[in-house]
């Protein structure tokens, strides 16, 4: 793989051992739309580590042996990439970037990535918005990335949007980020402007903890995207920006509660779908509604019913993708057995107790957040959330087995 930048528009050129349809870091096969991409809003004179890190985070799926980046790298980026994924890095020659002091959340508006801006109140955002390619056609018009960005423009918070179309350098399955981490991408170019230490992401127990994106089922103390020592942590660490998820040891039930009581709570979106809210009518939409209803104690509110395929999914014998919530929904809305998520009553004996390691903190997630903001974490999940019992700690490192 080779890569140039001029200006902050990225190109990259496959060798011929690189593939055409390679594989993101959660197994999922992503196929090749087009080889160059931009990101808007941010400076031209990052670090070249920073330059790199953002480039890998797209080009990581289609590289086998080596990359090649147009400006020399540290010792230690490449020895990062060398030992997370067997690739050659280089050339190397660029003193290391040291870890900056601030901590900037990714923020995306939704739910999880509200909670998580709640954690660090003073956190200045970067926001990541679409737009259009040049060259690919846009198919997915219904994403209303303006709608987002003008929420995110509205909480008041320090805010920095970064443009890019690097999702349309996916053909398949559909436009997206080739890598989790290139969301990323703007807000590591800008890392060197905002002296940035740190990355907080939205990413809550379930990610982090309980299987990962894809779900897999099983607990994931080395989740390789997200765990501060996986490939991607040290990766980062080694540009001088941490992850950090100041949200990875809550369920999504907690998550949703921190966003609806905060005072961001107006500007929380998590349907890509519709203008003026919620449509109510996408997969993501109902299960974020079940959530809430639980979370609230009423009834599910939903004009989708069993018959509409986005609530197939819920008609089949599990394991289902965030299924710790379903489980925490089924065992919490009045009325469910009445719901099109009654069948899924039969695959699970659940209760408000065998549910209620969701509504605390799992303290290790707090453990692994990098000591300069660990406390301020800690202090709001003791005030907030309250955390994890031994026996609730079990069941965390119990799941899926
Ligand atoms: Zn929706």
């Amino acid at each position: 793989m080779r890569v140039t930048w001029t200006g902050t528009d990225l190109s990259f050129r496959l060798d011929p051992d690189d593939e055409i349809t390679g594989k993101a870091s959660d197994d999922h096969p992503v196929k090749l739309a087009t080889n160059s991409c931009s990101i808007g809003g941010v400076p031209d004179d990052a670090h070249p580590d920073l330059f790199a890190l953002a480039a890998w985070t797209i080009v990581a799926p289609w590289t086998r042996r080596s990359v090649t980046f147009d400006r020399a790298i540290s010792a230690e980026l490449a020895a990062a990439l060398h030992d997370g994924w067997g690739i050659e890095a280089g050339p190397v020659g660029a003193e290391p970037r040291g870890a900056g002091r601030t901590l900037a959340i990714s923020y995306s508006g939704g739910a999880d990535s509200v909670a998580a801006a709640t954690v660090y109140p003073q956190a200045p955002f970067v926001h990541f918005r679409r737009v259009p390619h040049r060259r690919v056609p846009n198919r997915w018009p219904h994403y209303r990335s303006d709608v987002l960005a003008k929420l995110a423009a509205k909480t008041g918070r320090e805010l920095n949007v970064v443009t890019s179309d690097l999702e349309f350098t996916l053909a398949e399955p559909r436009p997206g980020y080739p890598e989790h981490h290139a969301v990323a991408a703007g807000a590591l170019l800008m890392a060197d402007r905002l002296d940035l230490g740190g990355l907080g992401f939205g990413y809550e127990l379930g990610s982090r903890w309980l299987g990962g994106g894809r779900y897999l089922w099983r607990y994931t103390p080395d989740n390789v995207m997200w765990s501060p020592h996986g490939r991607w942590g040290r990766l980062f660490a080694a540009a001088g920006v941490h992850l950090v998820l100041p949200v990875g040891g809550v369920s999504e039930a907690v998550t949703m509660r921190l966003a609806t009581r905060s005072d961001l709570k107006d500007h929380v979106r998590w349907c890509l779908r519709g203008t003026d809210g919620p449509c109510r009518l996408c997969g993501k939409c109902l299960y974020k509604e079940l959530i809430q209803a639980a979370v609230e104690r009423r009834p599910l509110d939903t004009p989708i019913t069993a018959d509409r395929p986005v609530a197939r999914k819920w008609l089949r014998k599990p394991p289902y993708g965030g299924q710790e919530m379903i489980e925490y929904g089924l065992a919490r809305v009045p009325g469910i057995d009445k719901t099109l998520f009654a069948g899924a009553l039969d695959y699970f004996e659940v209760s408000e107790e065998s549910t209620s390691w969701l509504e605390h903190c799992y303290p290790k997630a707090i453990e692994e957040i990098p000591a300069q903001w660990r406390d301020e974490a800690a202090a709001f999940m003791a005030a907030n959330v309250g955390f994890m019992t031994e026996e609730e700690v079990r069941r965390v490192e119990t799941w899926g087995s």
